[in-house]
């Protein structure tokens, strides 16, 4: 009988143990603080944005809630960036993408202090991560080792295949499974033998965009499936990259969809913002 790796209740607990922490820290007469800046109004963004402020009311970080028109120039989103660094009661800035055409997204993230980037997108916290300094990491890969860790999967010299290699997902994620010690694979649109290589993998994490595309056929008998597709069918049913009734009695865990990566990348954004107080 395989495991189904409950992201729900890791999430839940992790916010838990957050909403401690912030408590403690306003004992000493400090206040975790986010600054959440929207542009446009992109519903699923605006949904996103919701959430973000309903888990800093959860566990007691302050939120400063920025929600620009459209309209809104580069150059003007880039002042209010640079007021917000220079703010010393913030401590964490986000931004949340995509941003309307005419800003160019990469001026932005590096616009954010380092310092403040709960993301983890700026290219130094990139970079820190590569060679293994402090700095934040992406929330949604981060939340997948603590998934692991706490669903008690070895990690160490396991075979770890990723399918994916994007900037916010498929790349953190390789790198912070070879941080975990494992061997580590990473697959994407132009693998040759992909089912091949899949199939070696003794954790399969897959993050690549198409509704239920890995089957069983994809799996080694017993591995662990870690799922970060997320895709609404007709009828408004959610669904992963991975196809869960044909995969999940060949493995030994997996993450449902929804229920299993989605929370906790909240939650890891969470625990990056009360992380910043001591980045300081
Ligand atoms: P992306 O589109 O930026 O990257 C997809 C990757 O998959 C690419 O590297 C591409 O090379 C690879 N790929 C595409 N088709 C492939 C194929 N046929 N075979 C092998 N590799 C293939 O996507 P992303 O931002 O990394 O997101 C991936 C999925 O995860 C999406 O469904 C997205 O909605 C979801 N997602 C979920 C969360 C969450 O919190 N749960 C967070 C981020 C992304």
């Amino acid at each position: 009988m395989y495991q189904i790796i409950d992201g729900k209740a890791i999430s839940t607990s992790l916010k838990e143990e957050l909403k401690e922490k912030v408590t403690a820290l306003k004992e000493q007469g400090i206040e975790p603080c986010l600054a959440v800046i929207l542009v446009g109004e992109d519903p699923a963004s605006t949904v996103y944005v919701n959430n973000k402020k309903k888990a800093c009311e959860f566990i007691g970080i302050k939120s400063l809630s920025y929600e620009l028109p459209e309209t809104t120039t580069q150059d003007e989103l880039l002042a209010l960036i640079e007021k917000l660094n220079a703010d010393d009661s913030v401590n964490g800035i986000l931004v949340q993408l995509p941003l309307p055409k005419h800003i160019d997204e990469d001026a932005v993230i590096g616009a954010i202090s380092p310092l403040k980037d709960v993301d983890g997108f700026h290219p130094q916290s990139v970079g820190s991560l590569c060679i293994g300094r402090k700095g934040f990491v992406s929330c949604t890969p981060a939340g997948i080792i603590e998934l692991l860790k706490r669903s008690n999967v070895e990690i160490e010299g396991k075979e770890c295949v990723i399918i994916g290699r994007s900037n916010i997902v498929g790349k953190p994620m390789a790198l912070l499974m070879l941080r975990e010690n494992a061997t580590v694979t990473v697959c994407h649109s132009r693998t040759k033998n992909l089912k091949e290589v899949a199939k070696r993998a003794d954790i399969l994490i897959v993050a690549i965009g198409k509704p239920k595309m890995i089957t069983a056929e994809y799996v080694k008998e017993g591995a662990v499936v870690i799922d970060v597709g997320i895709h609404r069918l007709e009828g408004k049913k959610l669904c992963g990259d991975v196809d869960f009734d044909d995969v999940a009695p060949h493995t030994s865990a997996i993450t449902p969809v929804p229920g299993g990566v989605g929370p906790m990348t909240i939650a890891m954004l969470m625990k990056n913002c009360v992380d910043s107080v001591i980045f300081e």
